[in-house]
């Protein structure tokens, strides 16, 4: 079933009844080409590449809750490719053109929407550093404009200019940045990946992986054993508990990040907002509702959702940046489990069994990565070697000392 105007036309014509199932539910076969482990985002994007760009259709997606139940369904969706080092900027510059073109080619609506990213400053000192960042943008061919006070002013008429400890001096803004519906994401690759043949098999939990020699031969699932000639693990916060089940121990830790949503407010945010201050960010959503979030919670956790110390530490730099939100009530707030990797870039490359692949490590970023980590880690997966623009994600740097430490914090996970 594609969508076109005379699709929804006809259909509307018809009372709305006639729509198919976007995917099939198929029983899981003994045996696949390719397994790949987590039907989040990036899982389901490697699979629709993998069948539509390589050739690969004997695929399944395994997914042990529903599709998007994971971070793809809980972030707070924002895309940008604003990267200093050369390690991240062409990776995400990708994933940028992608996005662009990425509703016509799956034929779903995903709200890509780009409204602006603008990341504010408050210091010379932080000027200086955004100068920086937008020529090495510039640079690798993406868009960034230095933006003084009086310009943001403009833009953002409501926000803290006199604030005594960070008062505003003005933003780096990447135009071409903005928002996109994250669950209509996973629903479009899902659609697009089922239509070319993948299994997409839910409510089916990965529990082991058999090995034979040096490789993979399969896993073994709630729903039984399933083999397969390569297998690819993209299981976001729990990787490393995957990889535990191959004796592979990342350079990982698994953090909650909360956002939260409030009620519906006349429109009075363009596009995306972070404060420089501290860390907050905020976007509008198309029903008036401010997304936004901040840190971590700084400890360990599988659980789906934070404490109240995040809280109050997100809701006060939001007032410094916007005083007015005090006055706001929160309607909602939820937490994921991210992949913090030690230099807070990730992870896409072949490990130690011959037939084994690692995606992981996307921090509290991977939402935007998504066009691109699929597209690479399916071209590593089907070539055996990385695409051009995810050389740098190996898994050796580590150990070799090659980190790519966007934000300069060392290894520190709990601060990338
Ligand atoms: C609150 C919040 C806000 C965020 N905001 C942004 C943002 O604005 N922009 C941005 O770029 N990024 C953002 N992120 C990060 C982004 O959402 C993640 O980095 C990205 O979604 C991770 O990849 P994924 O979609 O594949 O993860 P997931 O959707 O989590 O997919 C992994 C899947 O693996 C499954 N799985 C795990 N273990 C097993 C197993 N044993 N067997 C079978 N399946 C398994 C899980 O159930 C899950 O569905 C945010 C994250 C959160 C939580």
């Amino acid at each position: 079933m594609r969508f076109s105007a005379l699709s929804i036309l006809l259909n509307g014509l018809r009372g709305n009844r006639h729509w198919s199932a976007h995917w099939r539910q198929p029983e899981p076969k003994p045996h696949y080409d390719v397994v790949i482990v987590g039907g989040g985002g990036h899982g389901l994007a490697t699979a629709y590449y993998l069948s539509k760009v390589f050739g690969i259709r004997n695929v399944a997606v395994i997914e042990k809750g529903y599709l998007g139940s994971g971070n793809i369904g809980r972030n707070t969706t924002i895309i940008r490719s604003n990267y200093l080092l050369p390690g991240n900027n062409p990776f995400y510059e990708f994933s940028m053109k992608l996005w662009e073109g990425l509703e016509q080619d799956f034929n779903f609506n995903a709200m890509v929407s780009q409204r602006g990213v603008l990341n504010l400053y408050h210091s010379d000192a932080q000027r200086d550093a955004y100068t920086r960042r937008g020529n090495a943008m510039r640079l690798h061919g993406v868009d960034a404009e230095l933006l003084d006070r009086a310009q943001v002013q403009a833009m953002l008429p409501f926000f803290d200019y006199e604030n005594a400890r960070f008062p505003i001096q003005g933003g780096l803004l990447q135009r071409r940045g903005g928002t996109v519906r994250h669950d209509a994401v996973a629903w479009g690759y899902a659609r697009g990946a089922d239509s070319n043949g993948v299994d997409i098999i839910q409510n089916c939990e990965v529990i082991g992986i058999r090995r034979e020699g040096g490789k993979a031969v399969g896993v073994e699932t709630t729903r039984g054993f399933i083999g397969c000639n390569r297998l690819a693990l993209a299981a976001a916060g729990h990787s490393s508990r995957v990889a535990e089940m191959v004796g592979l121990k990342l350079p990982l830790e698994s953090h909650v990040l909360q956002a939260f949503v409030s009620e519906g407010l006349k429109p009075f945010i363009d596009g995306v907002v972070t404060f420089g201050a501290g860390h907050f960010y905020v976007s509008q959503s198309d029903k008036g509702g401010l997304v936004f979030g901040g840190d971590i919670d700084g400890y360990n956790s599988y659980a789906q959702r934070g404490n109240l110390a995040t809280v109050e530490h997100v809701a006060e730099a939001g007032k410094a940046m916007i005083p007015a939100l005090s006055r706001i009530r929160v309607l909602r707030s939820w937490g994921g489990v991210m992949d913090m990797s030690m230099d807070g870039s990730p992870i896409i490359d072949k490990v130690h069994l011959d037939n084994l692949y690692l995606n992981s490590g996307w921090c509290y970023g991977g939402f935007k990565a998504t066009p691109a980590s699929g597209y690479c880690f399916a071209h590593l997966i089907a070539r055996g070697e990385p695409h051009e623009t995810a050389r740098a994600f190996r898994l050796d740097r580590f150990a070799r000392g090659y980190v790519i430490d966007e934000k300069g914090q060392g290894a520190q996970p709990n601060l990338h």
